[in-house]
């Protein structure tokens, strides 16, 4: 990565418990050893999570590093997203990754604002060009779109509200990327589409969340982690190996930076890093 000049950023979750902070904090250190352009951090539905969001960045931010909160439309009144914008501001905040999220279960209303797109007019309408405003694309597309073509059309509207550059879902098949960033860019769009990477800890983890969100696990990397069952060490190899080379197919074929959902854990990602050189 040194070699091609790029630089990665990484997504983090809010812990829940004092000791998942202090173990978030050990693996913040480990991973902030490699240099990251920031952290970003996730935001939930919930007060007490969203609570959770503003200390994490602070934290981060404590540490001298660079910090990016999301925001999502989810039980979100303009009022409340009002507040917390002031509270970014107020601490000297300027990235945030704007999105719609999903509705857990048991919650009724969407909240105010509908799509992410107006989310991202709202916040320009409210703080000008304060932030820079990441929005969330879809290389295999978003499960709920009606169809790829209206999923670029509702993507170029995130775009049309102010967002500056988006970050993709996760995939693991190079050809999805490139031929999205191509879509996008026949509508004349020229943000930087940063690709989202997901290492691999965890077989069945990956493959629960990979049906929640629509990302396809290729047939050939599935087959070969259920023949590993049990033995992790040699699933963790495999992954590994498999997006450190889907890493370098991205960055060779133009990829502008890599965006790492980390799930709090240092060592997936730094096997990937590592393996970058
Ligand atoms: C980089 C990244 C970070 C994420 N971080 C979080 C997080 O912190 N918290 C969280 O809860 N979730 C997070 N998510 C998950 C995300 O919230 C879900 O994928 C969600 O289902 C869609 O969010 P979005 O912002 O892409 O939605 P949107 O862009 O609003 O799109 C959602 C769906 O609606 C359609 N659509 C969009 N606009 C319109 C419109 N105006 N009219 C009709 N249809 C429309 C789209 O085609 C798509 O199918 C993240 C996802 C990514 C890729």
């Amino acid at each position: 990565m040194t070699q091609h000049k790029r630089t990665f950023s990484l997504e983090l979750f809010p812990p829940q418990t004092p000791e998942g902070a202090e173990k978030l904090r050990a693996a913040r250190a480990r991973m902030a050893a490699l240099k990251p352009r920031f952290f970003s951090v996730t935001f939930g539905a919930g007060g007490s999570t969203r609570d959770r969001t503003l200390e994490t960045v602070l934290d981060i931010q404590g540490e001298g590093h660079q910090a990016a909160p999301h925001l999502s439309c989810i039980g979100s009144t303009r009022e409340s997203i009002r507040s917390i914008l002031e509270q970014y501001r107020a601490n000297g905040i300027r990235h945030l990754v704007a999105l719609r999220g999903d509705l857990p279960s048991g919650m009724a209303r969407p909240g105010t604002f509908r799509y992410a797109n107006e989310l991202v007019e709202f916040i320009r309408a409210e703080t000008g060009d304060w932030f820079h405003i990441e929005v969330a694309a879809y290389p295999e597309y978003h499960p709920q779109a009606k169809s790829p073509r209206d999923d670029l059309v509702n993507f170029k509207r995130k775009l049309d509200a102010g967002a500056n550059s988006a970050i993709t879902q996760y995939f693991y098949n190079a050809d999805a990327y490139f031929a999205f960033v191509d879509a996008v860019r026949r509508q004349g769009i020229d943000i930087p589409i940063v690709p989202g990477i997901m290492p691999i800890s965890n077989y069945s983890q990956l493959r629960r969340f990979s049906e929640m969100c629509g990302a396809e696990i290729p047939r050939w990397m599935a087959k070969r982690m259920q023949a590993y069952g049990d033995d992790a060490a040699a699933v963790r190899e495999f992954g590994a190996d498999a997006v450190a080379q889907l890493c370098r197919r991205l960055i060779e074929g133009g990829a502008p930076e890599l965006h790492f959902y980390s799930l709090n854990l240092a060592k997936p990602t730094i096997s990937v890093l590592e393996r970058l050189g």
